[in-house]
């Protein structure tokens, strides 16, 4: 059976035991940290590097042991790793001090992105190396073959085009946000839980209107079903002043008329969740379909 929690953020993927939650991130695309945990005294770690250089796997290894030897010594613990080559662009490791972690460097061979991950562990006689090959052997680093890049956490899991970088987020209870963007074309991504209390004694265009702001916008939203599920499409062109988050200068040197909008909501009641996509672009284009179609609500 394939491991049932998916987490994918900034083109790295993996797939988890249940319970298990992306407790933190930091990092862009071209390189990053992510931290993994269960819900006991296991975490997994993973950083990545994207870079044309051809960087030595050892000496990326070495320095990472080095740093966590340090820690170590400073905590007063006992210190011992060890580092084993496991074919031409793959080294595995494994060190104890005040935990224990197994864990592996990996050059990709299709992207070179270079990945380091480790299971650790407070816990002394946890198995870790049975569980490690199996999340180990998850891991995707790259977009898929028509370019998409997955995006998952926090019940939010759907993708965008490889080009478009991630801007800001805001993760909240209830409610996580993704802001892409690619030039000047926009693109967010939202997730809201618990939409049927916070809808309650709305109607969903009405609703919308007020917590979406789509009052910002001229026109009606449209009403159809994506899978079954309620949804309302806005599509139109953006009143002046409108911009996500322009500067004053960037609105003097826009092209005004040109600018569209288009947006989407639907609400998933087997999850409870409304989900929200926007899309700012200055040419008529299906992106905002694609996207919704990548997004899995039930
Ligand atoms: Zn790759
Ligand atoms: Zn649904």
């Amino acid at each position: 059976m394939p491991l049932p929690v998916f987490i994918a953020w900034q083109g790295i993927q993996l797939r988890l035991p249940n319970d298990w939650f992306l407790n933190g991130f930091s990092g862009d695309w071209r390189e990053g940290v992510l931290t993994i945990s269960s819900a006991g005294k296991t975490h997994l770690d993973i950083k990545w590097v994207r870079s044309k250089a051809r960087s030595d796997l050892q000496f990326h290894l070495q320095r990472f042991l080095k740093q966590l030897e340090r820690d170590a010594r400073k905590r007063g613990a006992r210190f011992t790793g060890t580092i084993e080559p496991q074919g031409e662009q793959s080294l595995r490791f494994r060190w104890s001090g005040h935990e224990q972690a197994v864990g592996r460097i990996r050059r990709c061979p299709d992207c070179q992105c270079i990945t380091l991950m480790q299971l650790r562990s407070t816990a002394r006689h946890e198995p870790l190396h049975t569980l490690a090959a199996a999340i180990f052997e998850t891991l995707v680093d790259h977009p898929d073959a028509e370019g998409w890049v997955e995006w998952s956490l926090y019940g939010l899991h759907t993708a965008v085009p490889e080009r478009f970088r991630l801007e800001s987020h805001a993760i909240l209870t209830g409610q996580t946000r993704l802001h892409f963007r690619l030039g000047r074309e926009r693109l967010t991504i939202e997730r809201i839980a618990r939409a049927e209390q916070l809808m309650r004694g709305w109607s969903m265009p009405d609703w919308a209107q007020a917590w979406l702001h789509w009052h910002r916008w001229h026109g009606a939203p449209e009403p159809f079903e994506f899978e079954a599920d309620p949804a309302l499409l806005w599509q139109g062109r953006l009143r002046f002043g409108g911009l996500i988050s322009e500067s004053l200068q960037s609105l003097l040197t826009l092209r005004l008329p040109a600018w569209r909008i288009r947006a989407i909501a639907w609400f998933c009641p087997e999850r409870n969740a409304l989900f929200h996509i926007v899309h700012q672009s200055s040419r008529r284009t299906p992106l905002l379909d694609e996207v919704m179609a990548r997004t899995v609500c039930h």
